[in-house]
């Protein structure tokens, strides 16, 4: 229901669903939202929003809310509301007993793109200082981990290197993997403004997405590639430019390690990486691999976007890198119009892995062995740190089916339904001898947890978000918590309990801190945000004012480095039981798991989760349009309705994962990224038949 009116007052807030990061007006009267409005200054939207950010307050006020914290000894047992003091003393007793009984890498804590950076931060200060581990993990790790690792081994940041406005002068869009129009709206449509100015586009998928051909854009290629087989194809693709003379000499003289382009060279000239050699592997006819080639390293700016078609491999980093490469030997880095920018899907990703939410780093992306590093945290919060990278999420889940992991704290996310092979997930949750669930529903995740506290929405608290080209952007409070507490207030509760000290009386203060031990952050304060609107960091003495476009005069490492990208075909291939490759993505009106999105009023539009496949392999299994399907992997199996589309290739088939019950998860397996253990979403081999209505 959409409500009307006219508005009281509005207060300018950021959308908390993707890594778009549109700056929204929350119209209100008294204090009920009665409409989102895009708001014209906004760096990122420049006065546009898509349906899922005009509709972003429904779920706050929802009646599935929970807001008492509720505890419960076990998980087959009832749950009993209690106070704020005896939920938190509760969870502090639990988590001491323990750090006692077991030791404090018995437990740990997960972050999520979905808080702010502020309360990321505290999650994991909290685990480093009061917990005294390394074990916090972030919502990053199953989906742009990879990015983090393949761009700071290559260029010396974890970030892209544009921002959006970039694309307007982009003569070349590279789009790898990534399927804007449904998940990055807004951006999408800046994307097609550029395209119909005239700039060509080639599109790398194996599914045919809306840009391949939507009216008014046609892409030049559409590299239909076979899930699994990005790095063949990305190898491809420089070899043409090394075979060619298309290589940007001189800007990989002055920019780019010699030895490396040197190896890198010899290593991509070898005909195995010809496109003729690897269409076989790829399923992309070797002269379209060729054209692309030919036509994005001659492009006066090319740039290349890519989303989690490139990371959820087992070859993401790989892929990251493969993609770096690429950008270098062409000079296509360093200026607007070109660069390498991943599409980030949740709207704080960014964020939570630049605030030290990763077991290994701490904020601003410093390693935990570093010993500099380590005294600056240590100094500035009163405790020694250790200098051993924790476990990660599935390393979590691993430790606590084998009894050495006890005690998880979890905020805002449902890894019950969001992480891969479920009845891997679900087995460790039920190995906890504690787990505690922030959240603002009771999830998916929530069934098996001890203890759940409410959550706050992003209209219920202040903060910020950082989106997919680095812009911190402020939520501000629209309304007052309906659980009383903004999560960042809990996290700090909870630190007290545990006996160690936490005394924020804003978030303003937790940024100041943040700003203090990060350089790359030294310059960000919410007097500067409340000024510019919005800042891209770096922003320091250097950049007072943040910096749009990175690696301008030299790369954040000095010079870029190339790094050979060996594919190695994923362990998921199809076979005469699974003949068929699974890959997965989004849709325009969903957002992830759907918890805040199934919750308002653009959910009828897409009332559950699909599987796409080609006529030809629906023929060939008797399987008309709606029919319900049952889906098998060697992990699991589940049920969705099937919809027949042109969009797909045969042997391939896609769904989406927004629904619980519909289970895409069931089947993913346990594959993962061979650098950061991001999962293997997009390439599941199974099999598809026709079953009676479940
Ligand atoms: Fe913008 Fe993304 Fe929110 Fe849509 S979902 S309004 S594109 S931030």
């Amino acid at each position: 229901v959409i409500a009307l009116g006219q508005p009281q007052r509005s207060v300018t807030t950021t959308c908390a669903y993707c890594g778009v990061g549109c700056s929204l007006k929350a119209e209100l009267q008294g204090e009920k939202v009665i409409r989102m409005e895009p708001d014209t200054a906004g760096g990122a939207n420049h006065g546009h929003a898509c349906v899922k950010g005009r509709f972003a307050w429904g779920y706050a006020t929802h009646a599935d809310r929970i807001t008492t914290p509720m505890i419960r000894k076990s998980i087959r047992g009832p749950w009993r509301e209690v106070s704020w003091e005896e939920a938190i003393a509760y969870t502090a007793s639990e988590f001491k007993r323990l750090q006692t009984q077991y030791g404090a890498e018995s437990i740990g804590s997960i972050t999520s793109s979905r808080c702010t950076n502020e309360e990321t931060y505290l999650v994991q200060k909290l685990t480093r200082t009061a917990f005294g581990t390394n074990n916090v993990d972030t919502c990053a790790r199953v989906c742009h981990s990879p990015t983090g690792y393949g761009l700071k081994q290559t260029l010396g940041e974890s970030a892209g290197t544009q921002d959006f406005d970039s694309v307007m002068e982009a003569d070349v869009i590279l789009l790898i993997g990534a399927n804007p129009t449904d998940g990055h709206p807004v951006f999408a449509s800046r994307m097609k403004q550029r395209l119909r100015q005239g700039a060509k586009l080639i599109v790398a998928d194996p599914r045919a997405i809306d840009l391949v051909d939507t009216p008014h854009v046609r892409a030049a290629h559409h590299l239909k590639l076979l899930p699994g087989t990005n790095v063949a194809l990305v190898n491809a693709l420089a070899h043409v430019i090394v075979s060619e003379g298309l290589v940007d000499e001189a800007f990989v003289a002055g920019r780019c390690e010699a030895e490396a382009f040197a190896k890198w060279k010899t290593f991509i000239a070898d005909p195995r990486h010809a496109p003729e050699a690897t269409e076989a592997v790829t399923g992309v006819p070797a002269k379209e691999m060729r054209a692309a080639a030919r036509l994005y390293a001659t492009a006066r700016n090319g740039a290349i976007y890519y989303g989690l078609g490139v990371t959820e491999h087992s070859q993401g980093s790989t892929m990251v890198m493969g993609i770096a490469n690429l950008a270098m030997a062409t000079g296509n880095i360093g200026r607007p119009g070109v660069g390498v920018n991943p599409l980030r899907g949740q709207n704080n990703v960014q964020g939570s892995c630049d605030m030290g939410s990763f077991p290994h780093e701490l904020p601003g992306y410093r390693h935990v062995s570093d010993d500099l590093t380590r005294k600056l945290f240590e100094s500035a919060w009163g405790v020694p740190l250790s200098n051993e990278p924790g476990l990660r999420i599935p390393n979590m889940f691993d430790a606590a089916i084998a009894g050495s992991f006890k005690g998880l704290y979890v905020q805002g996310e449902d890894i019950a339904q969001s992480d891969p092979d479920t009845q891997h997930v679900t087995a460790a949750m039920e190995a906890l001898e504690c787990l505690v669930v922030q959240d603002l529903f009771l999830n998916e995740t929530a069934k098996f947890a001890h203890v759940f506290l409410p959550g706050a929405s992003f209209l219920e608290k202040d903060g910020t978000f950082t989106n997919a080209e680095r812009r911190i952007s402020r939520i501000r409070k629209v309304m007052r918590p309906l659980a009383t507490y903004a999560d960042w207030e809990v996290t700090q509760m909870l630190a007290n309990a545990l006996g160690y000290p936490m005394h924020y009386a804003h978030p303003s203060e937790i940024m100041d801190e943040i700003a203090r031990l990060t350089p790359t952050f030294h310059g960000v304060s919410y007097a500067r945000l409340d000024r510019l609107g919005s800042i891209q960091w770096p922003c320091n003495e250097a950049h007072p004012e943040g910096t749009p476009t990175m690696h301008v005069e030299e790369f954040v490492r000095g010079k870029g480095r190339f790094i050979l990208t060996e594919y190695v075909a994923s362990e998921e291939r199809v076979n005469r039981r699974f003949p068929l490759l699974l890959t997965t993505g989004r849709i325009l009106s969903q957002y992830n798991v759907g918890a805040q999105t199934r919750r308002t009023a653009n959910t009828v539009w897409h009332p559950e989760d699909i599987l796409e496949l080609h006529p030809a392999d629906a023929e060939d299994r008797g399987i008309r349009d709606g029919d319900w399907v049952g889906v098998q992997s060697r992990a699991g199996e589940t049920v969705l309705r099937a919809k027949i589309s042109e969009r797909m290739q045969p042997g391939v088939v896609y769904t989406t994962f927004h629904w619980p019950g519909s289970g895409a998860n069931v089947v993913t397996t346990e594959n993962s990224d061979w650098a950061t253990n991001c999962p293997e979403y997009k390439v599941t081999a199974i099999q598809v038949s026709r079953v009676e209505q479940p």
